[in-house]
């Protein structure tokens, strides 16, 4: 695991180390707490957090409190606070400041890695149900909460004219192949367009046979472009129909971020471009423009 260690002696830093790297874990140690969590805020795959109560600037309960607030953001993070003064009042001061687990400084090797042993352990289950609550069971990719997260984090970043981009796709005629072929045959179907979206920026299943697509650094001609992409390489699948191999098509709306705009509203646009692509008469691309309403309603 990548495990940070925040203590404000180097020889305790070096102690700790010594103890926990020959299990195999990644030591990033600092005796500046400030350091340590712009660092932890900066490394999404640091797992756990080691502090002493006597650190600075911040004091090592500020800083539990910090990571537990980075954690919220549905990221796994063990922290174990260390103090050389075990008592009551100081456990469940640490405990009440987002703690998971408070060790007697030093520590010893073996209570050490036991501690981080069971971290594992939680922070194994932990992932688990993290993928398991962003993952739309049928496909593998992020359900439609998760890709709305995702978006509106890429949103957070690149949310500019020209800094990002959208695409929603939704299968044609998709009940007649559930008709016809059946349900597990129009799974299939659902599968293989997945597979082929999972490819491109954030890719979810936003319900049904309906995918949406957000794509950080792209213009609206380049994601025009890969839209064109995913059309053709839809339309040439052949998947095992109930009697004979089938082919089927999708239609596609696309947008970009706008000034002063937001996750919703730019997946709106796509929408409004994906009817009119419905409309125009299906297996098409439709990037939004400003007249795409004009062209629905003729
Ligand atoms: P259009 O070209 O206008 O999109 O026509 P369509 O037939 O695809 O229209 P619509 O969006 O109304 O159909 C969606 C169908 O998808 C209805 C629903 O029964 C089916 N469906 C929704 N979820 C699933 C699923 O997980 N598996 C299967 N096989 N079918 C699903
Ligand atoms: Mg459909
Ligand atoms: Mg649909």
């Amino acid at each position: 695991m990548q495990i940070v260690v925040v203590d404000s002696s180097r020889v305790v830093l070096q102690i700790i180390a010594s103890l926990i790297e020959p299990r195999g874990h990644a030591v990033h140690a600092f005796t500046d707490s400030a350091q340590a969590l712009e660092y932890l805020a900066a490394t999404p795959s640091v797992r756990v957090l080691i502090t002493s109560v006597e650190v600075r600037p911040l004091c090592g309960l500020e800083l539990c409190w910090s990571a537990r607030l980075l954690a919220e953001e549905r990221r796994p993070l063990h922290v174990i606070t260390m103090s050389s003064a075990r008592n009551v009042r100081s456990l469940a001061e640490a405990l009440d400041s987002g703690a998971d687990d408070f060790i007697e400084k030093p520590p010893s090797a073996e209570e050490l890695n036991a501690r981080l042993r069971a971290a594992e352990r939680l922070i194994t289950l932990q992932e688990e149900l993290i993928r398991l609550a962003e993952t739309d069971p049928l496909t593998g990719v992020y359900n439609r909460r998760a890709f709305f997260d995702r978006a509106r984090l890429a949103a957070e970043q690149g949310g500019r004219p020209g800094g990002i981009s959208a695409i929603l796709a939704d299968i044609d005629h998709f009940k007649r192949i559930n008709d016809e072929h059946g349900h597990d045959v129009g799974d299939v179907a659902i599968k293989a367009v997945a597979e082929l979206i999972a490819g491109d920026g954030i890719g979810g299943r936003l319900g049904g046979e309906e995918f949406g697509i957000v794509l950080p650094g792209c213009s609206l001609d380049e994601a025009t472009a890969r839209a064109e992409r995913l059309r053709e390489g839809i339309q040439a699948l052949r998947i095992r129909g109930s009697r004979h191999a089938i082919g089927f098509t999708c239609s596609f709306g696309v947008s970009t971020w706008i000034e002063a705009d937001d996750v919703n509203a730019l997946l709106k646009r796509a929408d409004l471009a994906l009817y009119a692509a419905k409309s125009g008469g299906r297996n098409r691309v439709v990037p939004y423009q400003n007249d795409v309403t004009l062209a629905v309603a003729s």
